[in-house]
């Protein structure tokens, strides 16, 4: 083990440095030319880079804004909801999902998760809509897509809307049953995407994007997040202030270019672990969904819950750093006790919150810290 240490480069969850590094002159370049323009409040790279962002993914419309939590919000601002119209979402999720859904006055319903792809059981859903529920928000977890086929067809007979929480998922593909193709984001009335650093295409600080197809939700989302204004200094409706700032713009137009290959470099190391653990029982490797594409925002384990901490302990003294994400659900959590929910009323999501834990997932991975990861949880049994 320390012979391996030695020769291989210490090992991170994510590896930002390293990303850096191999783009640097593009990087450096792009944000030497914001500086010189000093043009930092929508200079020319953020429509640039709204466009590029459509082209990529096939969208009409991609606004960009300040955060993936501020484009749930904004989504969900522009839909014209009343107070306490219902949102069906999901509690094992990153809290974003849930936390604007309540920030709005709107009320968080719950579904399960399945324990598989750990996104939205979509056979839960029929039996959560009542008369107030108006949108359903799946979250894209970890970077597959929730099986949106069902989640589509389910809004359309009972005339929901459909929110995409793609922030973990930009880039994942869902093919459906007549053989089209889909990005993250594209399929519901509107997605919403976050350029966190650490995410598949991230930036140097606060990012996001709402995606839709809708031209009318286009130019109220985009009003919305610009203060609620149709003309300088008039005011349509109830905004706020949120800009993806030129900077950071710049720094994506540049990321975007790679994310393809970010992504294959992910699948690549998820195919690597995949293989090296396939005899290791006690792990259960992250499932594949049929329909969608896996981004692998993260890799994800299950083990017997009574056998994570100890295993994440032995982990972190050979120098492999784990996470959990997430060890508790939104249901059983302070902040959201209002709505009612108990302890087993959403098991899949209670379960895997004590089962889940997440190997190190980057673009920088190299086969050797793969196999060093993969022998030292093997070690343990
Ligand atoms: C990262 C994330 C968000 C929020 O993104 P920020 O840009 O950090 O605001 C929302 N939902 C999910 C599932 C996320 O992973």
């Amino acid at each position: 083990m320390h012979v391996f240490l030695w020769i291989m480069k210490p090992v991170q969850m994510v590896d930002l440095q390293g990303q850096y590094a191999n783009i640097r002159e593009e990087i450096d370049e792009a944000v030497r030319r914001v500086l010189a323009e000093a043009c930092y409040i929508n200079g020319p790279a953020v429509p640039d880079f709204a466009s590029a962002l459509a082209a990529y993914t096939g969208v009409s419309h991609a606004v960009t804004c300040a955060s993936g939590t501020d484009a749930l919000q904004l989504a969900l601002m522009a839909l014209g909801l009343q107070p306490g119209d219902e949102v069906i979402t999901v509690p094992f999720t990153f809290v974003s999902t849930v936390e604007v859904v309540a920030a709005l006055g709107l009320k968080p319903v719950f579904v399960d998760v399945r324990p598989d792809t750990f996104c939205m059981d979509v056979s839960k859903l029929e039996a959560a809509m009542t008369s107030r529920t108006k949108v359903i928000l799946p979250a894209h977890l970890f970077g597959q897509c929730a099986d949106m086929e069902t989640i589509m067809r389910s809004a359309s007979a009972h005339h929901l809307f459909v929110v995409e929480d793609a922030c973990q998922a930009l880039g994942a593909q869902v093919t459906f049953s007549d053989g089209s193709v889909h990005q993250a984001g594209t399929m519901g009335d509107i997605g919403c995407i976050s350029f966190f650093p650490t995410k598949n295409l991230g930036c140097f600080g606060d990012g996001g994007a709402v995606f839709t197809h809708d031209d009318d939700l286009a130019a109220r989302i985009r009003s919305i997040a610009n203060h609620g204004m149709s003309q300088k200094y008039y005011y349509d409706q109830v905004g706020i202030n949120s800009r993806l700032d030129t900077l950071q713009a710049a720094v994506l137009q540049v990321k975007l270019r790679h994310l393809d290959e970010y992504i294959q470099s992910r699948q690549h190391a998820a195919r690597l672990y995949d293989e090296a653990l396939a005899d290791c029982p006690a792990v259960i490797t992250p499932a594949k969904a049929s329909f969608s594409t896996h981004t692998y925002h993260q890799y994800t384990l299950r083990v017997a819950a009574e056998h994570r901490n100890a295993l994440r302990q032995q982990l972190a003294d050979a120098e492999v750093p784990t996470m959990v994400y997430y060890p508790c659900p939104l249901h059983l959590q302070t902040a959201y006790r209002d709505l009612g929910y108990r302890e087993g009323d959403f098991p899949v999501s209670e379960a895997l919150s004590k089962e889940v834990f997440s190997l190190p997932m980057h673009t920088e991975l190299t086969p050797d810290q793969i196999q060093y990861i993969t022998k030292q949880l093997k070690n343990v049994f």
